[in-house]
């Protein structure tokens, strides 16, 4: 996958491939004033600080998630190096040599290694457009199995959500089988279309067992390296310990510039903006994909998030058309490495979010002449 990435990062390459933010819609202006307000105060913001995180970034977030309809408390919040590393915490914490991790099929490759280097067996659980099938999870689950990772709104690779009666559903199999519930919220906020469903987190039955996970990556800028993970009571200790074995605390002056950053920005404002935005992108990508592929191809329609999950007539192979893809300059993922079962080599990925509509049209039509 890395050297996929690397070789659709070529200057000139349109690129539908790496799941990256806009650069152009950061808020440059407003994070360098809350740097420079922060540096101001830098005999505190230069220092050590505690593992749990920035008091005032804590509680922005914890203010935000309950806004959202998860009450949190300031305390519930332990700010991570990013999303990724709470997902690296959490297997340290909760994952035993040969316990079994239950996840979508296909999913998020960077969580699939977290589990895995933690000795996990990664264990796929069958999913159809609407996500994860609870059915499954109950059969999968019946064997033993220590936690299930998720996706459940917009999820990377494939876009799809889960709909609130599959949450509620899934909520009882956890409980019913004594699973805790990884919920990884990265994209929940980007939301183009349709109304906000309940976290996981919120949902009877799971509410004391699911590790809730979110970040600022995809709303601020993920050069940030600020996420965060919302802990049941019971395994907080056990994580701070094991965030202070990993770095002793995330970057202290990045943190007070992102506690700044939240109490000053209209952050409603600023990710209605994005919003308008990426919802132009995904619909200019929607719009010119069916025609971009070969005849006999089918993509969904994420109502959020970053991509668009597509698939191939059979017996095509999509890294064959990405070397072909790449030699007119434009670039997607292949799906197979998100799959931790047999993999779907039809299967394709097109993030939306890193360029303009004109661009996108631009490198559909690329798309489209490298096969025809
Ligand atoms: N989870 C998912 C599903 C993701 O797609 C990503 C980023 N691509 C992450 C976690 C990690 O994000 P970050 O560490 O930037 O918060």
């Amino acid at each position: 996958m890395r050297e996929i990435l690397a070789l659709t990062a070529r200057p000139g390459v349109i690129s539908f491939a790496g799941g990256l933010p806009a650069g152009e819609l950061f808020d440059g202006a407003g994070l360098s004033a809350a740097f420079a307000d922060a540096l101001r105060d830098a005999a505190r913001t230069l220092q050590y600080s505690t593992t749990e995180g920035d008091p005032d970034l804590r509680a922005a977030i914890a203010a935000r998630l309950t806004g959202r309809g998860l009450a949190t408390a300031a305390d519930d919040v332990l700010v991570c190096s990013g999303s990724q590393q709470a997902l690296t915490l959490a297997a340290t914490v909760l994952i035993e040599p040969g316990d079994v991790v239950l996840v979508e099929e296909p999913s998020y490759l960077a969580a699939l290694q977290a589990f895995s280097l933690a000795g996990a067996r990664v264990v796929p659980v069958a999913c159809d457009e609407d996500g994860l099938d609870p059915d499954a999870v109950a059969a999968a689950a019946a064997g033993g199995a220590r936690l299930l990772y998720t996706i459940p709104t917009f999820h990377n690779p494939t876009g799809r959500t889960l709909p609130l009666e599959r949450r509620r559903a899934l909520a009882a199999v956890a409980e019913r089988h004594g699973l805790w519930l990884i919920e990884d919220d990265p994209y929940g906020e980007l939301r183009y279309r349709g109304e906000p469903l309940p976290s996981l987190a919120t949902v009877p039955g799971a509410e004391d067992r699911t590790l809730y996970l979110s970040t600022l990556s995809k709303v601020a800028a993920p050069g940030l390296r600020i996420g965060w993970v919302r802990t049941p009571a019971p395994l907080r200790s056990s994580l701070v310990v094991a965030k202070q074995a990993a770095d002793l605390h995330s970057s202290t002056i990045d943190q007070a510039a992102a506690a700044r950053w939240l109490a000053a920005v209209d952050l409603d404002a600023h990710i209605a903006h994005l919003r308008a935005e990426y919802g132009a992108r995904r619909d200019a990508l929607v719009a010119g994909l069916a025609d971009a592929l070969p005849p006999g191809s089918v993509h969904n329609r994420p109502d959020g998030g970053m991509f668009v999950w597509a698939r191939l007539p059979d017996g095509w192979d999509a890294e064959v058309m990405l070397r072909r893809a790449l030699e007119r300059d434009v670039a997607f993922v292949p799906g197979f490495p998100f799959f931790a079962g047999p993999p779907d080599r039809a299967a394709l990925r097109f993030s939306f979010t890193a360029h303009p509509p004109d661009e996108i049209a631009e490198g559909l039509a690329r798309l489209r002449a490298s096969w025809h």
